[in-house]
This record gives structure tokens, C-alpha cells and sequence, in this order.
């Protein structure tokens, strides 16, 4: 069969690898000239397979009042005009509950399982994929008592459903990463997770499309979906610059562009833009950075280690669907950077900021799967969380529209 797979970020690229290794045509379009031009070329390189809770959870409305009061707050909340904005918030806020956060973190971490098993068998079968990948753990910092023991009770929650994570002391964390040693007497401790991985998201893509060239799948980039219509038979197509689209399937990896896609279909999908920053400082050699993935829990600031690199990503902004970075909101992160591991960044006054629109669900769960016609299928909504689920997104994708899909995930994803 011949797939258009719509949207060329890591979700696109991933599919398009899946569904061509089952043995599909696939072509692969996007707006910008090369690939990962959007939110996957500087995230926060995560693969963050066991840290899965949603953004909304218990605590969040409660904490709500004192971050937006705050200009270095992580979480920042702009009203626009828009219904599509507040619709969103409306059901975050229901999604606020233990029970709808646990069930999330469950179904959640259900696919990121998945996708590291799939990530780990992906570098064996493609050795010449180079992305800074490594192994490093993940060790996630709390400045305060409350927080620690919120941590330890969460342990205990992901113990029972397969993590394998342990909580350390200040001393502890120092001895597992000693770049934090400045800061030891302002943690209280730490949740060390050994089996996390973090890698670049668009060295990997880059990589993806090397191999997707080479296995014959097309690309058509600078090309500007205009619009999906139903064509004669009640199949899909998609326009592009006055011209249709020839193929047999449309898979929408668009991004936050999603929602806007579908909508004149009549297909609602409640994507909205989360905006974030990051910084990547380029580490001399007497830099003291971190080799550990590090997340600053309080400040919701996470680090990876990329090669001689160091990454720093934060921020959640609900202002919209405007890249235009805030100087604010990149001087505070650099802030926070530069408290926590002088000795890495302090000097780095250039380092590179950039600017990324999550595309978020409320509830922050991505939608994967079929709609209400045939030929259409979404893979979109992966918020904070894309580069981790791409590979068991992609499967799950592939398995639907082969008609066999993964019978403990097709229902977690597929759109209601
Ligand atoms: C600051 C920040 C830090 C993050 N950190 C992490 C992390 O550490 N780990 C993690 O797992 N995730 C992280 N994420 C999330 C992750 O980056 C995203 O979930 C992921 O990149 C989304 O990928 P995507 O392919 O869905 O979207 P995108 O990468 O945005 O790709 C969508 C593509 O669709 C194309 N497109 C859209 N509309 C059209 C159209 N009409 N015609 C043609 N092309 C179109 C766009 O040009 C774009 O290339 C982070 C995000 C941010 C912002």
C-alpha cells in the first residue's frame, strides 16, 4: 500500500520506519526544507521511559496560584481569545484527579515500556543510527522534604507496575553524580532510575531519514499540506499547492498542527500547543557537567548529556501557538542552569536557545490509531513525551493499519 505519512518530526519518521519495514510504500511530507524542523530538533533528549506522570496530576491546581505568580515560574499561563485554549485548560483541570493521573501514568507507561524495548532493538538492527545516545540513568533531584516523600510514594505506585527505581539520600545523589557536589546541601534527595536513556532527538531523525532514504521512501519536503478533503468513495486526500496527494492511506503526524488539520474534517482532537525552551551549552574541557540525566523536580528543568554537549529544557507555556521566544523565560532557565552546575555553564553566556511547541492533550496522552474513515489514521498528542514514545507510537500505528493492532494498547490511544 502507498502511505503519505503527514508531518516529518520524530512521530512522522518513526512511522514511516515501522510502516515501511512492514513492507508499505511510504512517503514522508513536510512544510520546512529539512526534517525535525519543529519541536523535535532541540528538545530535552529524554527517553524517559519510567517518568511518565502527566502534567496533570493532583497537585498541579493547587500549585496553580503561586507558579503564575511567579516570572521564573516552570509553568506559565497567557489567556488568549481563543476557545480552543480554554477548552483545553477546562479539561486539564478535570484530569487534575489521583485516579485520572494514576490511570494515565499506567496506560503511559504501558507504551514507553514498549517503545524502549523497541528503541533498544532499533539499535542493533540499524548500527549505523549516531545520536548521542547513551545509557546514563536518570536521577531526579527534591529540595524538600514534602516532595521527597511525595516521590517515595510514587516509587511505591510504579514499583507495583514494573519501574524499577530506588530513593537516595543528598550524600547519595553527590557519590552517583559528582557535578551536583555545589549543590548538595540544597537537596534533600533523589529518585535514581538506572534503566533510563538519553540521546538527541534530531541526530536521530537526521539518522531515521538517512535510512529511510536508503530503503527507497520518499520525501517530499517543502511541500505544505493545505488541506485533508473527502474525495469521491469517502476517502481521504490530502492538497498541497493545488495538486492531490496520490496514496492509498493518510497517517497525520503533524504535530500542533494536527488539530487544525483535522477540524474541517470534523474530527476534534484536543492538541494545543505547551511552549517550551532549551539551551544547549557546548562543554570545554574543564567543564564539570553532569554524565547522569539530572531533573530538577521543583523547577521541572531536566539536563542530558549529549556528547560534548550539555542540554537543558524547561518551561511550559500555554500562550498559544506563537514561537517567538520570551528573553524572560530563557534568562531563567539559563539561571537555573548556571546554579546547578556552575562549573558546566557558568562562562557559556552564547549558549543556544531554542524554542518548542509540545503537542499536548489534557490528559497527556498522545491518540494513535484509526477514525472515522478509513483511509485516515493519527498518530499525534505526544506533549512532553514524543522522543521517548516514537518507536511504540510508530508499532502501534503500524500494527492498526495493518488490521492487527496491539490488543493491550490500540484502546489506551485510539481517539474516543
Ligand atoms: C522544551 C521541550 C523539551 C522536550 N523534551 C523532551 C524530552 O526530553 N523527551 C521527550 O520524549 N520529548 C520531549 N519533548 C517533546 C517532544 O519534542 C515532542 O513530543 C515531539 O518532538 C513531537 O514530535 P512530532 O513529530 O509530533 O511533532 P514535530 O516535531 O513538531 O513534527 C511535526 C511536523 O509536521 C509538519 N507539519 C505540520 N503541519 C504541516 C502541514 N500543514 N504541511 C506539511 N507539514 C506539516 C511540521 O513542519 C513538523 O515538521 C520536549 C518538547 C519541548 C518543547
Amino acid at each position: 500500500m502507498q502511505i503519505a505519512v503527514l508531518g516529518a518530526g520524530v512521530i512522522g519518521l518513526a512511522s514511516a520506519y515501522y510502516l515501511n519495514r512492514a513492507g508499505h510504500q511510504v512517503i514522508v511530507v513536510d512544510r520546512h526544507v529539512d526534517v525535525a524542523a519543529e519541536t523535535s530538533f532541540g528538545n530535552g533528549g529524554q527517553l524517559s521511559y519510567s517518568y511518565v506522570a502527566p502534567l496533570a496530576g493532583p497537585g498541579v491546581l493547587s500549585k496553580l496560584p503561586a507558579w503564575l505568580a511567579r516570572r521564573d515560574s516552570p509553568v506559565r499561563f497567557r489567556p488568549t481569545v481563543s476557545a480552543e485554549q480554554w477548552l483545553w485548560c477546562l479539561k486539564f483541570a478535570f484530569a487534575c484527579t489521583q485516579r485520572r493521573s494514576n490511570l494515565t501514568t499506567r496506560e503511559l507507561l504501558s507504551l514507553s515500556f514498549a517503545s524502549r524495548a523497541l528503541m533498544h532493538q532499533l539499535l542493533c538492527d540499524e548500527p549505523t543510527l549516531d545520536f548521542d545516545f547513551q545509557h546514563s540513568g536518570k536521577l531526579v533531584l527534591h529540595r524538600d522534604v514534602a516532595a521527597m516523600q511525595g516521590a517515595i510514594n510514587l516509587l511505591d505506585y510504579q514499583r507495583s507496575l514494573g519501574c524499577d527505581q530506588e530513593a537516595l539520600s543528598a550524600d547519595e545523589c553527590v557519590a552517583l553524580e559528582p557535578a551536583l557536589a555545589n549543590v548538595c546541601g540544597r537537596i534533600v534527595g533523589g529518585i535514581y532510575t538506572r534503566s533510563e536513556d538519553t540521546a538527541d532527538c534530531h541526530r536521530f531523525s537526521k539518522g531515521l531519514e538517512a535510512i529511510l532514504r536508503a530503503r527507497g521512501v520518499q520525501f517530499a519536503m517543502n511541500t505544505r499540506i493545505d488541506a485533508l478533503e473527502v474525495a469521491k468513495g469517502g476517502a481521504i486526500v490530502a492538497r498541497s499547492g493545488g495538486g492531490t496527494l496520490e496514496a492509498d492511506h493518510v497517517v497525520v503526524a503533524a504535530g500542533t498542527s494536527a488539530a487544525h488539520l483535522l477540524q474541517p474534517l470534523g474530527i476534534h482532537v484536543p492538541v494545543y500547543p505547551l511552549k517550551g525552551y532549551s539551551l544547549t551549552y557546548s562543554l570545554g574541557p574543564q567543564a564539570i557537567a553532569p554524565t547522569l540525566s539530572v531533573t530538577d523536580f521543583a523547577r521541572k528543568v531536566v539536563y542530558a548529556r549529549l556528547g560534548d554537549r550539555l542540554r537543558v529544557a524547561g518551561m511550559a507555556d500555554l500562550d498559544g501557538y506563537s514561537l517567538k521566544p520570551d528573553p524572560s523565560r530563557v534568562a531563567a532557565l539559563r539561571a537555573e542552569a548556571a546554579a546547578l552546575f556552575p562549573q558546566a555553564v557558568a562562562d557559556h553566556v552564547d549558549a543556544t536557545a531554542w524554542t518548542g511547541l509540545r503537542p499536548a492533550t489534557p490528559r497527556g496522552t498522545p491518540i494513535i490509531g484509526p477514525t472515522r474513515y478509513s483511509n485516515l489514521w493519527l498518530n499525534i498528542g505526544h506533549g512532553a513525551l514524543g522522543f521517548t514514545l516514537a518507536s511504540g507510537s510508530a508499532a502501534l500505528l503500524t500494527g492498526w493499519i495493518d488490521g492487527k493492532p496491539d490488543s493491550s494498547l490500540s484502546s489506551l490511544f485510539s481517539l474516543a
